[in-house]
């Protein structure tokens, strides 16, 4: 028998993490490897955030904070919320945590009994299933095809829905697929939701300011604000402020939920980082000018990778709306041999074909919940982009 609990038995590593450590690893061993894995943004933190953390430093602000954060960083975010996206909270139905993914791991954590069922729209975020697995729950996969955008359906909604559905998660610009829901398609899933009053609501707004229309990213309570008792706000400055190492996301929503949340973190974490609580208070509060320049960053490399993966045959990618990947369809290349006899199987064996063959790393669209794809990342130069488009094409021109 294992010493290791069950709940952390079932779930595995995210294979995200996993490609990114086996890209670094063939690296270190001196191997040319293009790595198209990265999810985070390649940009620094902006000088004036940094310069907010040591200004805090210094004050003093070294001591544990509120378990929720300090009230200065919890009424930024409310600020943020009603200016940004129409979404009215008080600081007080406000949780800061430490990234979204904590925000969203304890937020499954307060509401999941066991055998719960979650819904998780495929093409998913890789933690989203581990993380409702690590809390005893049942991870409900609704795979939304490429036809329909990647997006979830009102009819396929409807159909996944049980009495034992405790919530939905809404991940819009998507990760992997950068899949992007209007207004309008989100008030049609909120007419399945308000049929279904056991379901909550999750929605994950890391990418919202990753957009490649300039247009904002609507919220289903903007669509449905009778849902607003049941919807949890998750968000953080991770992504659009590129301060993925400072750890700082949130929640706002209902007060039991925040409540609960608050119980929870005192007795684990405690505070998010103080010094990262004052970065991101900089980050919310002060100039956004940038955040508008690195989605047109992100948007060139979107079209200059998009021109140079359509040109290759077998692969075919859509334009996603947002977000800074590329979700390709590998479909083309199966059954096709190798040079040194194999043939590919699956978008696994794609994967691993080009990481072998031409030192392109990449994840296989399995880890995703969607085959046969991959995911390209262009959080990256655009040089690299090309770079690993041009070995791609080499590698798919030496296949028969
Ligand atoms: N949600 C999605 C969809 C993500 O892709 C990521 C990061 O990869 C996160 C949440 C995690 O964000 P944070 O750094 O705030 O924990």
């Amino acid at each position: 028998s294992s010493r290791i609990a069950e709940r952390v038995r079932r779930i595995k590593q995210s294979p995200s993490s996993a490609a990114a450590e086996r890209a670094a690893e063939l690296r270190r061993q001196g191997k040319d490897i293009v790595n198209l894995v990265v999810g985070e943004p390649d940009f620094d933190t902006p000088a004036h955030i940094r310069k907010a953390a040591c200004e805090a430093i210094e004050r003093g602000e070294t001591r544990y904070t509120a378990t929720a954060g300090t009230p200065a960083l919890r009424k930024a975010i409310a600020d943020k919320l009603a200016s940004e996206n129409k979404l009215h909270y008080e600081p007080r139905d406000i949780i800061a945590t430490c990234g979204a993914k904590h925000a969203i791991f304890n937020a499954l954590a307060i509401t999941v009994e066991s055998g719960d069922e979650v819904l998780v729209p495929a093409p998913y975020w890789v933690s989203y299933p581990d993380m409702v697995l690590a809390c005893d729950g049942k991870p409900v996969i609704v795979v939304c095809t490429e036809a329909d955008g990647f997006k979830l359906t009102p009819a396929l909604l409807e159909a996944a829905i049980t009495p034992r559905t405790k919530w939905l998660i809404l991940n819009s610009p998507s990760n992997p697929t950068g899949a992007s829901y209007s207004l309008e398609e989100l008030r049609a899933l909120s007419d399945v939701l308000l049929r279904h009053p056991q379901v909550l609501v999750m929605t994950d707004d890391i990418y919202e300011h990753i957009r490649f229309d300039g247009a904002a990213t609507p919220h289903i309570l903007n669509a449905a604000p009778e849902l607003r008792e049941r919807t949890l706000v998750i968000n953080g400055v991770s992504k659009t402020y590129a301060m993925t190492g400072w750890r700082i996301g949130y929640a706002a929503g209902p007060s039991d939920l925040i409540a609960a949340l608050d119980v929870l973190q005192s007795q684990s974490t405690s505070n998010p980082s103080s010094v990262s609580q004052a970065a991101a208070l900089a980050a919310l509060s002060g100039d956004q000018s940038f955040v508008a320049d690195f989605a047109g960053v992100y948007r060139q490399r979107r079209d200059r990778g998009l021109e140079l993966l359509n040109a290759i045959p077998g692969l075919s990618c859509r334009t996603p709306g947002g977000a800074f990947y590329l979700f390709v369809n590998c479909g083309g290349l199966l059954g096709r041999k190798t040079p040194d006899g194999g043939t590919l199987q699956s978008d696994v064996d794609v994967v691993m074909y080009f990481l072998e063959s031409t030192g392109v790393a990449l994840v296989a669209g399995s880890a995703y919940g969607v085959s046969p794809y991959f995911r390209m990342s262009i959080a990256t130069a655009v040089e690299v982009i090309e770079e690993g488009c041009r070995r791609m094409a080499a590698a798919v021109a030496a296949l028969s």
